[in-house]
C-alpha cells in the first residue's frame, strides 16, 4: 500500500506554510478563537504573511471576529482562495460556507474529518510565515485528525488557553497530555480571564433596594469626583474567579510546560472582538493588549 494521497496533498499544500501553531483548549468559551484572532492580527502587525484557519466546526466564530461576517469564499484553480483583511493577513472558516450564520453545525465525525481534510489540502495561503490554526475545544475526532494530517508535516507547536477555575484546568491536563502523546510541542499556556480589570471612570454603580436595583452611576461619578478625583485614574480589578490553587500557572510548573501569561478580562477586549479589529492599536484595550502583546512576544 502506498502514502495516503490526502496526507502527500496536505504535505504538498503545508510545504508553502512556515510554521503551524495550533491553538487549542480544553473547554468552550474560554476564549480560545480571540487569541487565535488577535495573535493573527499581531504577527501581520509584525509584517509576517499570516493565515488563520477556523475548524471549530460547532461554532466557527473567527469570521466575525476578523471582522469578515457574510463574506463568500471564492475558487480558483489553484485552490479556495482565503479571505483577506490585509494583504498578510488571509482567513478560511467554516463559518463561510454556511448560507445562514444561525445554522448549526450538527455534522458527525467522518464529514467534519473530511472537511478539515480538504482544508488542509485546498486552501490556497501561498507562501506565508505562519498559519494559526483555531481547534474546536476538547480532544475530539477533529483534534485527532487535525494532529493526524498535519503530521504529515511539522508542526510548530500547540498554544493552549484556558481560565484560571480548576474546572478549565483539568481539562487543560488532558490537553496537555493528548499533545505530549500524538508529539506536538506545547508551546505554553495562557490564562484567559485572568481577573477583571476596568477603568475607575468605566464602572458601573447599582444600588440595591427594596424595588430592585437602580442605576446610581451618575451620583456615584459625581461623590468621586467632588470628593476623591484622584479614583478616577486606577483600573478597578477583580478576581471574579477562583485563582487561590495557583491557576494555571502552577499547573504548567507540575507539568513541565511553560506558562505563557495571564491575560484580564477586559471589556473592551471583548468589544474589539465583537467589532471585528485588533486590540492593539485600540487605546481602550490598555487593560488587556500589552499583556497580550507580551505572550505573543515569547513565541
Ligand atoms: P472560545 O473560542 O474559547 O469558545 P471565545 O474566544 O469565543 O471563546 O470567547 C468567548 C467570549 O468571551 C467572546 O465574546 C469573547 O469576545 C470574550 N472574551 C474572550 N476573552 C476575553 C477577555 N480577556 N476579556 C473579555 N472578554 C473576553
Amino acid at each position: 500500500k502506498g502514502p495516503d494521497p490526502d496526507l502527500v496533498a496536505i504535505a504538498e499544500r503545508m510545504a508553502t506554510v512556515k510554521h503551524k501553531i495550533l491553538v487549542l483548549s480544553g473547554k468552550g468559551g474560554v476564549g480560545k478563537s480571540t487569541f487565535s484572532a488577535q495573535l493573527s492580527f499581531a504577527l501581520a502587525e509584525k509584517d509576517h504573511q499570516v493565515g488563520l484557519l477556523d475548524i471549530d466546526i460547532c461554532g466557527p466564530s473567527i469570521p466575525k471576529m476578523l471582522g469578515l461576517e457574510g463574506q463568500d469564499i471564492h475558487q480558483s484553480n489553484l485552490g479556495w482562495s482565503p479571505i483577506y483583511v490585509e494583504s498578510n493577513l488571509g482567513v478560511m472558516s467554516i463559518g463561510f460556507m454556511l448560507p445562514n450564520p444561525d445554522d448549526a453545525v450538527i455534522w458527525r465525525g467522518p464529514r467534519k474529518n473530511g472537511l478539515i481534510k480538504q482544508f488542509l489540502k485546498d486552501v490556497d495561503w501561498g507562501e506565508i510565515d505562519y498559519l494559526v490554526v483555531d481547534a474546536p475545544p476538547g480532544t475530539s475526532d477533529e483534534h485527532i485528525s487535525i494532529v493526524q494530517y498535519l503530521q504529515a508535516t511539522e508542526v510548530y507547536g500547540a498554544i493552549i488557553v484556558t481560565t484560571p477555575q480548576q474546572v478549565s484546568l483539568i481539562d487543560v491536563r488532558k490537553e496537555i497530555n493528548f499533545c505530549k502523546k500524538v508529539g506536538v510541542p506545547v508551546l505554553g499556556v495562557v490564562e484567559n480571564m485572568s481577573g477583571l480589570r476596568q477603568p475607575f471612570s468605566d464602572l458601573k454603580f447599582m444600588k440595591p433596594g427594596a424595588a430592585g436595583e437602580t442605576d446610581a452611576t451618575e451620583w456615584a461619578m459625581n461623590y468621586i469626583k467632588e470628593n476623591a478625583p484622584e479614583l478616577l485614574s486606577v483600573v478597578a480589578c477583580s478576581e471574579v474567579f477562583d485563582s487561590s490553587r495557583g491557576g494555571a500557572e502552577k499547573m504548567c510548573h507540575e507539568m513541565g510546560v511553560p506558562f505563557l501569561g495571564k491575560v484580564p478580562m477586559d471589556p473592551q477586549l471583548c468589544k474589539a472582538a465583537e467589532e471585528g479589529r485588533s486590540c492593539f492599536a485600540d487605546q481602550r484595550c490598555s487593560a488587556s493588549a500589552p499583556a497580550l502583546k507580551s505572550i505573543i512576544d515569547k513565541l
